[in-house]
């Protein structure tokens, strides 16, 4: 019996430790089953994160890459917005600084410009390009400007700015000036370079330059009206006659004021009929005898007294006015013409037109309508243009004279020689008279050029078959000197200035009584 309790109790004691052993296995296996599965998903995990490391990775290394592109293409585009702002600021043919450029640095200098300080602007204008440009060709006005540059640039020093502002129109600007008075220098430096001739087309040219000068502070406080203030003094120097130099001055304003006056003034004169015409005798050299008049207009001006046409005749043709002043004188010197025909059938009349006025495509009918209105014999009618005028448009010239050349009218070349006179266009031009200039009367008894001037003017007049007349005739000696180099008609104080109409009937008449 004792061995079997024994037993009973080794066999629970068995069975318990078995128990134990097995829940001691289960427990295992559930921890390393459980020990797995961690694994396993860390694993997984590692995987998972491995993968969005090498996504990150790509779009890293691609963002790199469109960074790269990126900073190229904003290279381009910073190049390129360099290359359009020289672009821009740069004068295409001389490479010169342009408008824009010269304003903004004159504006730059002049926000900083302390008061001590003192900078100068130089408006360099070339004279008549205009011409060179339209007897020449475009390119030949190109290479000029072009030369010009050069010139420039020569005569220059670094505290200077060169810009080409406008077609003909330079500008120097000039910093750290010690003295204005020093400035006198420069200007010599810069006319210099235009006593030399420019070859164009394998022929030499001379060309002038007309200057305005302005200082600042003293000429202007903002860039603007630096700018304006030395452009008036550049007109001023046009003006005064071009080929010289005109330092700003506040008169000028004052002017400039005078002249809005002025033309206000002279819109209303044509109402208030404060225009009259004077007449000066043309004479022949030949029989001494009046062959014409040419009608110089006058204003009787309610204030001024009697004005001279050249105060008034370029604001007119600034203004336009000279359009219905123009009309006002061809019909008021037609009508004349036929009162002294009746007596005087073959009495010249010879007429001013400036540049608007024979530019203006109406100037065919305004001359048919008025001499069909006064019955005048357009034979007897002469028509003036400048040399300067005529070679404007060539063409346009030719084909005006022809049109009226139909009817008998005919066309001198006022004030020849002191154009821009070329032989070659010269040929082609249908005029029938030339005018030589006054100015190479004045000298003519002094200087041997101007007699030699006088005589190829004649020689080639009658080369071409063109009648030559002298202006600004006031002594004997010119006459024998003109009668002796074979010119046709002359006009001058010598034989009657500009006279009124009553008193121009006289001397035709006192003429008449002579012969
Ligand atoms: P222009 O056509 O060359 O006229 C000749 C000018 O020389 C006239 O000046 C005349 O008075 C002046 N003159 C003539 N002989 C002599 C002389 O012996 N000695 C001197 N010292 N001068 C002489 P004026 O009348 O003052 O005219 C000046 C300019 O005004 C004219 O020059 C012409 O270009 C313009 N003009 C005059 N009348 C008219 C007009 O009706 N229409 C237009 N468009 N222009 C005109
Ligand atoms: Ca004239
Ligand atoms: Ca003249």
């Amino acid at each position: 019996m004792g061995y079997f309790v024994i037993d009973l109790t080794a066999g629970i004691a068995i069975i318990a430790a078995a128990i134990f052993i097995v829940v001691l296995l289960i427990v295992f296996v559930v921890k390393l089953r459980n020990g797995q599965f961690k694994q396993n998903l860390m694993n997984q995990e590692y995987q998972d994160m491995k993968e969005r490391y090498r996504e990150l990775e790509d779009i890293y290394n691609s963002s790199l890459s469109s960074l790269s592109d990126l900073t190229g293409k904003y290279d381009e585009l910073s190049k390129n917005k360099e290359s359009m702002k020289k672009l821009a600021y740069t004068d295409y043919l001389t490479e010169l600084p342009n408008r824009a450029a010269f304003t903004e640095m004159l504006d730059n200098i002049m926000l900083t410009l302390r008061s001590e300080e003192t900078i100068a602007i130089m408006d360099i204008d070339i004279d008549n390009f205009k011409n060179i440009n339209d007897s020449l060709g475009h390119s030949y006005g190109d290479e000029l400007l072009i030369d010009v540059t050069y010139r420039l640039k020569q005569v220059l020093d670094e505290n200077d700015y060169l810009a080409r502002i406008g077609g003909d129109e330079f500008i120097v600007l000039t910093q750290n000036l010690q003295d204005t008075v020093y400035f006198e220098d420069k200007i010599k430096k810069i006319k210099n370079v235009f006593t030399y001739p420019f070859v164009l087309s394998t022929k030499e040219y001379f060309v002038t330059v007309s200057i305005g000068v302005a200082f600042a502070p003293k000429d202007g406080k903002s860039s603007q009206s630096l700018i304006k203030n030395v452009d008036s003094a550049m007109y001023v120097a046009k003006a005064n006659g071009k080929n010289t130099h005109a330092y700003f001055d506040y008169s000028f304003n004052l002017k400039l004021t005078e002249k809005i006056e002025t033309q206000s003034e002279l819109r209303k004169a044509i109402e208030r009929n404060e225009f009259v015409l004077f007449y000066q005798a043309q004479m022949d050299l030949e029989t001494k005898q009046v062959v014409g008049f040419e009608a110089l207009i006058r204003w009787n001006h309610p204030t001024k007294g009697l004005v001279f046409p050249d105060e008034f005749i370029y604001l007119a043709e600034e203004t336009g006015l000279i359009i219905p002043i123009g009309k006002w004188v061809l019909q008021t010197a037609c009508q004349q013409l036929k009162q002294w025909s009746e007596e005087y059938p073959n009495i010249k009349m010879a007429v001013n037109l400036s540049a608007r006025q024979f530019k203006d495509r109406e100037i065919v009918k305004l001359v048919y309508d008025v001499i069909e209105e006064t019955g005048i014999n357009s034979n007897n009618l002469e028509l003036e243009i400048t040399e300067t005028i005529a070679l404007d448009d060539i063409e346009y010239t030719i084909a005006t004279i022809h049109e009226l050349k139909k009817i008998g009218v005919k066309f001198s070349l006022d004030d020849f020689g002191t154009g821009y006179s070329s032989m070659n266009y010269l040929k082609r031009l249908p005029v029938s008279n030339l005018k030589i200039d006054k100015s190479f009367l004045d000298t003519v008894m002094e200087d041997r050029s101007d007699q030699k001037i006088i005589q190829t003017i004649i020689t080639l007049a009658r080369n071409l078959d063109l009648n030559v007349i002298a202006e600004g005739v006031e002594n004997f000696d010119q006459e024998v000197f003109l009668k002796e180099a074979n010119c046709d008609k002359a006009q001058g104080f010598l034989y009657s200035k500009p006279i009124p109409k009553d008193l121009a009937v006289l001397f035709l008449r006192k003429q008449d009584a002579i012969l």
